[in-house]
């Protein structure tokens, strides 16, 4: 059989199914919230509705209930969620903070938004994560914390990463938005730094549509996210308030129908993760013997409790070394044989035009022309070799959580993948 690129027939014939984690339950919940004419609780002024209505603290409450923190605070977004995290740690403009450049842009404007300078550290080209020694190398007197992202879904280093974080007297944002559910060492992803946040967007594992979470054991930085969330600078003045006059809110509320929904997801979130660790497991053993392709990490699980995956395969990334043929001929064939959701890189956070022109807000290079910044802020080609060889050359991946696979399909995948390796010399 010749492959279909060549003009061959394709491995796979069928088309799939796009992932729908939205039942019954999450129709009843918003019908039930319509139908109370209550979509929003909130109030931006000091007083009970400050920190939203009914739906809304009961989604937090699952929120604290299953990662067992103490602070849950829903955003409308993650993205919002990063801004409320940044700006509850605190941070003067040409303040910096290490962020990993494999990772959702998101990640990275947090921090601009209150002027501070992102700083990329490199990645471990076998975890995506970000390289602990890179962003030890990248610390200056000006750190003040780190954005950790649990990329695709596997964790980071994140014991090093804190006890860096402790010798440098440092935060640690985790950015957990692909790792819902994720166990580490005996904890969840997203409970191992200062603040942690999870997405709720359509794209997700779980979703309520447009979401966010933020989850922190200190009440002060919950209190300033509380804060941000909600217009702080006129929420403080009624509460007596007076050593945060400094905190510039927003309006990141979270509504009741989506919270409703939010929460049923919430109790889903155990099996709707682990199918997508059961897919990648499966993709694992399937595609693990082709040479010059190498499968995901995945961690040993060391227990289940708490209950959860080692894994979360928001992306099922691969590494190429040394094919015989390009990245984008491999691409073109496996697409030819009807492999879904087919990407040939990811981002490269460090080379989006703000970041080369230094660009933020007007037209002056602020905030890198600050007074206050580092004034040698590099972000050329070459500051993060390995993110930079994977987006060039050596990555491609399945975007699986896009999909509904059974086992079946999963085994064609790997089926078709086998066929184009037989033919690779042919690309
Ligand atoms: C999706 C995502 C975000 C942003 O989440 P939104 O809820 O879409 O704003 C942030 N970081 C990472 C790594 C993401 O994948």
């Amino acid at each position: 059989m010749s492959l279909a690129l060549l003009g061959g027939t394709p491995a796979i014939t069928w088309q799939p199914r796009i992932y729908n984690p939205i039942g019954e339950a999450e129709i009843a919940a918003a019908n039930r919230v319509l139908h109370s004419g209550t979509l929003s609780d909130f109030i931006g002024a000091a007083g009970d509705k400050f920190v939203g209505g009914k739906e809304v603290l009961e989604f937090e409450k699952s929120i604290k209930r299953f990662f067992g923190v103490k602070h849950a605070i829903s955003v409308n977004s993650l993205t919002s969620g990063l801004i409320c995290a940044v700006g509850a740690i605190g941070v003067e403009p040409g303040d910096e903070v290490i962020v990993s450049p494999w990772t959702m842009c998101a990640s990275a404007t947090s921090i601009l938004i209150w002027n501070a300078i992102p700083i990329f550290a490199d990645i471990d080209p076998l975890t995506f994560n970000l390289d602990p020694t890179s962003v030890e190398a990248c610390i200056t007197e000006k750190t003040k914390a780190i954005v950790v992202p649990s990329i695709f879904g596997l964790p980071a280093d994140l014991e090093r990463l804190q006890a860096i974080a402790r010798d440098h007297g440092l935060r640690i944002i985790e950015d957990a938005a692909q790792a819902p559910a994720v166990v580490h060492n005996g904890k969840y992803v997203g409970t191992f730094g200062d603040i942690g946040g999870f997405s709720f967007n359509y794209h997700k594992h779980i979703h309520c549509g447009e979401g966010g979470v933020c989850v922190t054991d200190n009440d002060e930085l919950a209190e300033r996210m509380r804060l941000i969330r909600n217009h702080a600078e006129a929420a403080v003045v009624d509460d007596g308030i007076t050593n945060l006059a400094n905190l510039v809110g927003y309006n990141f509320r979270l509504g009741e129908i989506e919270a409703a929904i939010a929460t049923e997801q919430m109790k889903k979130i155990l099996p709707l993760v682990d199918a997508r660790f059961q897919q990648g497991t499966r993709l694992n053993r399937g595609l693990s013997g082709l040479e010059g392709l190498e499968v995901p990490h995945v961690e040993a699980l060391a227990s289940q409790t708490p209950p959860g995956s080692a894994h979360a395969f928001y992306m099922y990334p691969l590494r190429l070394q040394g094919l015989p043929c390009s990245r984008e001929r491999l691409v073109a064939a496996l697409r030819a044989e009807g492999v879904p959701g087919v990407c040939e890189r990811y981002v490269n956070v460090h080379r989006l035009p703000m970041y080369q022109k230094k660009l933020a807000y007007g037209s002056q290079h602020y905030p890198w022309s600050d007074v206050n910044a580092r004034k040698d802020i590099d972000y050329q080609l070459g500051i993060c070799p390995n993110a930079e060889r994977l987006q060039d050359g050596d990555y491609i991946a399945l975007s699986i959580c896009q999909y509904e696979f059974n086992e079946t399909e999963i085994d064609d995948i790997i089926g078709a993948f086998q066929k184009v390796w037989r033919h690779l010399d042919a690309l």
